[in-house]
């Protein structure tokens, strides 16, 4: 099955075109990063996908449905992004539970929920504090619980480490790899760092000016990259 499928995808703010004929597959379970330059469409790309803009043409297919036109919230998807987005005045539990009290999920159900996810991402300790009594990794495990307690079935993370330092991203991502495991779902991932994108990727788009460039295999796109531009950002020297 495609969790996701992209046809002809244009995004235009005004007379300023974005994205340009994007088309792509996302199979079920993948982990596909993104990859470009900044200001390339990685961000908008997701917030298209995510349906927080709309695109001005083309075709966004999600588990075999058309949803150029669904809502958000009810598009199967639940997005990260790297400025966290928390709820100041809310505690860890009140974050990860807003989206569901919203969809009028039954209440054992939402604190079940909590639960799991707080034990998936060591959160446990902390489910009554709020966003400024946690450490950066802390807030951004809240904000993957928030989406986890979702049970979407395509992650959106958007430069999800670029706010921690090194030893916290790799932390961070050792998890994020090990959740996609346990979730089995499937998972966009941008960003411009390349150990994340070769370590975490199944397949790797690489964008540059609004289009896709380029996409394959990590080890693809490293041994036999199309062009100068993907072989600087993944390939081997050359
Ligand atoms: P990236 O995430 O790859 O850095 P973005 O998707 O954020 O790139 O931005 C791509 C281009 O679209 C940039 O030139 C940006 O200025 C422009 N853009 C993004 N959002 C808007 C908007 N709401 N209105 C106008 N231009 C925008
Ligand atoms: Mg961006």
């Amino acid at each position: 099955m495609t969790a996701l499928s992209l046809t002809n995808v244009c995004k235009s703010f005004g007379p300023v075109e974005v994205l340009k004929d994007i088309n792509l597959d996302v199979e079920d379970g993948e982990f596909v990063v993104f990859v470009g330059p900044s200001g390339c469409g990685k961000s908008t790309l997701l917030r298209v996908i995510a349906g927080l803009e709309d695109a001005t043409s083309g075709e966004i297919n999600i588990a075999g449905e058309q949803v150029n036109t669904t809502p958000p919230a009810k598009r199967g998807i639940a997005m990260v992004f790297q400025s966290y987005a928390l709820y100041p005045h809310l505690t860890v539990r009140g974050n990860m539970a807003l989206a569901l009290k919203q969809a009028k999920v039954a209440k054992d159900e939402i604190e079940a929920r909590v639960q799991e996810a707080s034990r998936m991402l060591d959160l446990g300790a902390y489910l009554d504090r709020r966003p400024s009594e946690l450490s950066g990794g802390q807030r951004q495990r809240v904000a993957i619980g928030r989406a986890i307690v979702r049970q979407p079935k395509l992650f959106l993370f958007d430069e999800p480490l670029s706010n921690l330092d090194a030893a916290l991203r790799m932390n961070t991502r050792i998890e994020i790899a090990n959740l996609h495991r346990q979730l089995s779902a499937s998972m966009i991932y941008v960003t411009h760092d390349q150990t994340e994108a070769m370590t975490l990727a199944d397949k790797i788009v690489v964008l540059r000016d609004g289009r896709v460039e380029q996409i394959g295999s990590p080890m693809e796109l490293y041994n036999d990259p199309a062009n100068q531009f993907v072989a600087g950002f993944l390939g081997a020297p050359s």
